[in-house]
């Protein structure tokens, strides 16, 4: 049997105007700000006037180490959102907003797949509202204003070798990784070594989805450090007086965005921080909001649930003060596979030996979310190739957990597919949870980086150069110890090395640098290495992307 392609079931998706989308929540049309018939902004004075509701339930959908194809978090996300609408609950979806540039690489969207997706999914891959294109504007400002400054005398004394601050731009482009700038004589200033990131590992961004309001975004923004002096002071956004008109710019795109699935269920879909280097979670503002105006709400958190749901437990409801009611950890058989130790190539043939081997990573996944206090459930994704015995060899291990694997079939069905494990998140969230983050506030920054690795990744030992240390120290005096950790690492192990599948213990986690994201709110630990600017592929997709004659966008997904 042929499937369709996402973008061929999307392009036929039933939309609803999205009026009557924010009409199910509660959401009246003048506290909607549309842009054209299917996406809208919420506003600011409606998401204030609901702060006096209660909260519903918070659902975390997180996975096991995932295979390069990605093993379907978004999906499952949003088909978990259609199962519990489905089952007569008020669910709303939070998901992150994709980043234009990877489109064009390597295909993969963000809006899910199947029949659980959102739309319209070519705009959320695309250009969407506008929110990236204001926090590179917003970036870049700050990076002018750096610049200017120097050019006109350097009042604050701004050491131009030890300009932290680079560009953003939201396209794989390796020519800019490293750059040098204010070439070109006396009229364009004092030429310097500089570099681009892309713009979803902006600090930035990170503020915008960690922020609270707009009073919060401003002060964190005007926290964040970009440069230091020859005494290696810290120069801050403050300092330059950006952080003002960096808000200005930032105004609308703080406001969620709100969409619809293919089952005409709300979505909002809002920030999109990098997983490594930032949290890798959607903004607190929908988050939060979507409690408020629903019983259920299902966010995803970016990478496995080593890093993904750390992160999310640790670093975003830490912050916003969120405690998640139950966790669905998406594996998939495929996956089991892969961490058994097959290849890529070899996925489709039946291996329950290879299954039961890699399930050694799903139970310690399970093991490491329990330790939260929050009660989880793992959602087997299911892929046409999955037999009934490899099936049930992950459905055995799970159970001997002391928890439960439920078939899913929302890629091939929707919500109607998803019913089972809506009604157990149900069941587990009513019940509530006693959740607790891994590490207290006041805990050592060195401590808290050692209590990731030993906890989390199982790991004996980590290593850290003497410089590494030093600077940890000096931050806890600067006072900034109470951060906590936001670590940077391979998505494929628990280990930094990204070959290392399944549960390997006995390793150590080497941390090369340490960065302080101070308007963010955290302490980036790096091990490994880390890109902030990717490349395209030798045949990026973007060859092959078009409209057609019908004026539809083809080669997208
Ligand atoms: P993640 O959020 O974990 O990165 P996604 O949900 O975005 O993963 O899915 C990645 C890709 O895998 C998408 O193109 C999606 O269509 C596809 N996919 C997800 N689930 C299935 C499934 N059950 N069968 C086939 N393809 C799937
Ligand atoms: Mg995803």
């Amino acid at each position: 049997m042929a499937y369709k392609s996402d973008i061929e079931i999307a392009r036929e998706a039933k939309k609803k105007p999205i009026l009557e989308i924010g009409a199910k929540l509660g959401i009246a049309a003048e506290d909607l700000l549309p842009y054209g018939h299917d996406k809208a902004k919420v506003s600011q004075s409606f998401i204030d006037s609901v702060q006096g509701n209660k909260n519903g339930k918070l659902i975390l959908v997180t996975a096991i180490n995932p295979t390069p194809a990605g093993e379907g978090k978004t999906t499952t996300t949003v088909g978990l959102g259609d199962g519990l609408n489905r089952i007569g609950k008020k669910a709303v979806i939070c998901i992150r907003e994709a980043s234009l540039g990877p489109n064009f690489g390597m295909k993969g969207g963000a809006a899910g797949g199947g029949m659980a997706q959102v739309v319209p999914m070519e705009e959320m891959n695309l250009h969407f509202t506008g929110d990236f294109h204001a926090i590179t504007s917003a970036h870049n400002l700050l990076a002018a204003m750096i610049d200017n400054h120097i050019y006109w005398g350097n009042a604050l004394e701004i050491d131009t070798r030890r300009v932290v601050w680079r560009r953003v731009v939201d396209m794989n482009d390796r020519a800019l990784r490293q750059i040098n700038c204010s070439l070109g004589g006396v009229a364009n200033g004092f030429p310097r070594e500089a570099g681009f990131d892309i713009t979803v590992a902006s600090e930035v961004m990170a503020i915008l989805c960690l922020a609270k309001n707009l009073q919060d975004l401003e002060k964190r923004l005007g926290d964040m450090i970009v440069a230091y002096r020859r005494d290696k002071t810290p120069v801050y956004c403050r300092d330059l007086k950006a952080d003002g008109a960096m808000t200005v710019l930032l105004k609308d795109a703080m406001q969620p965005n709100l969409v619809q699935t293919l089952e005409n269920n709300p979505a909002f879909v809002h920030g999109g921080p990098f997983a490594n280097i930032a949290h890798g979670c959607n903004s607190v503002t929908a988050t939060t909001t979507a409690l408020k105006l629903a019983d259920y709400v299902v966010t995803e958190a970016g990478f496995g649930a080593d890093l993904g749901a750390e992160k999310f437990m640790n670093i975003k409801c830490r912050k916003a003060g969120l405690a998640p009611d139950a966790v669905v950890l998406v594996a998939t058989v495929r996956a089991m596979k892969m961490n058994g130790g097959i290849a890529k190539a070899d996925l489709g043939t039946e291996n329950v030996a290879a299954v039961k081997k890699g399930c050694a990573n799903l139970g310690r996944h399970i093991g490491n979310l329990k330790s939260f206090g929050v009660p989880v459930v793992v959602a087997i994704n299911h892929f046409v190739s999955d037999t009934e015995a490899e099936i049930a060899a992950v459905q055995e291990f799970v159970k001997a957990q002391g928890s439960e694997a439920i078939l899913c079939k929302h890629w091939a069905k929707g919500g109607e597919g998803i019913e089972a494990l809506a009604q157990k998140v149900v069941q587990l969230a009513d019940k509530g949870s006693q959740f607790t983050p891994l590490y207290p506030d006041e805990m050592g920054l060195f401590d808290k980086i050692e209590t990731i690795a030993k906890r989390i990744y199982h790991a004996d030992e980590v290593l850290a150069d003497k410089s590494v240390r030093d600077q940890l120290k000096a931050w806890e005096a600067q006072g900034y110890g109470n951060l906590p950790i936001c670590m940077a690492k391979t998505q494929y192990s628990f280990s930094t090395d990204p070959n290392l599948r399944g549960a390997p213990t006995g390793h150590s986690v080497p941390v090369r640098e340490v960065r302080l994201s101070a308007g963010a709110g955290f302490v980036v630990a790096i091990c490994g290495e880390i890109m902030t600017m990717p490349g395209l592929p030798k045949v990026p997709s973007a060859e092959t992307i078009r409209l057609n004659e019908a004026g539809q966008i083809e080669g997208l997904f």
